[in-house]
């Protein structure tokens, strides 16, 4: 099984949307494996969006990512990586397909709601930034064996 990083962001905790994202995840078969809800400081929110440092809208990024707290999310399941994203969307919510999270909920990029890894070494990278592995919890969905064709 996958596992992929989740975060929603300050915009969809002021917003009262944390439940009905996550319930978006956990009625698609996905699983909540870890969660934790944190004000980011400013050097892990640099080192979250490392990628991004060079780019024009970083500073306003890590401002408004560091403003008010977050909910942080690790996600288990068959191909949650791309998945997730798929039920994300776009970075641009005027861009993202209705039905989606971003497309549903959301208007402006830089108040797009939601974080999700983007990629395998991402997500391994980013679980490790945000949870201690004994903060993830292994545990068995009583409806798996429906949820997974078996073999
Ligand atoms: N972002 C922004 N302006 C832009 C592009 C990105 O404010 O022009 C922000 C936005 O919050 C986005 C985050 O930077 O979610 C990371 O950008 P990325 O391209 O990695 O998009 P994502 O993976 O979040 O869809």
């Amino acid at each position: 099984m996958e596992r992929t990083f989740i975060m929603l962001k300050p915009d969809a905790i002021q917003r009262r949307l944390t439940g009905k994202i996550i319930t978006r995840l956990e009625e698609r078969g996905l699983k909540i494996v870890a969660a934790k809800m944190l004000q980011i400081t400013r050097e892990l929110a640099m080192e979250h969006y490392q990628e991004h440092k060079n780019k024009p809208f970083f500073n306003n990024l890590i401002d408004y990512i560091t403003s008010a707290p977050v909910l942080a999310l690790v996600i288990e399941g068959e191909n949650s990586i791309k998945l997730t994203r798929k039920i994300v969307g776009a970075t641009n919510p005027q861009e993202a397909d209705p039905g989606t999270i971003r497309g549903d909920f959301a208007l402006h990029t830089g108040r797009n709601i939601i974080h999700a890894s983007d990629s395998p070494k991402s997500a391994e990278r980013e679980i490790k930034l945000f949870f201690n592995e004994d903060e993830i919890y292994d545990y068995t969905m009583p409806d798996e064996k429906i949820i997974y064709e078996p073999g």
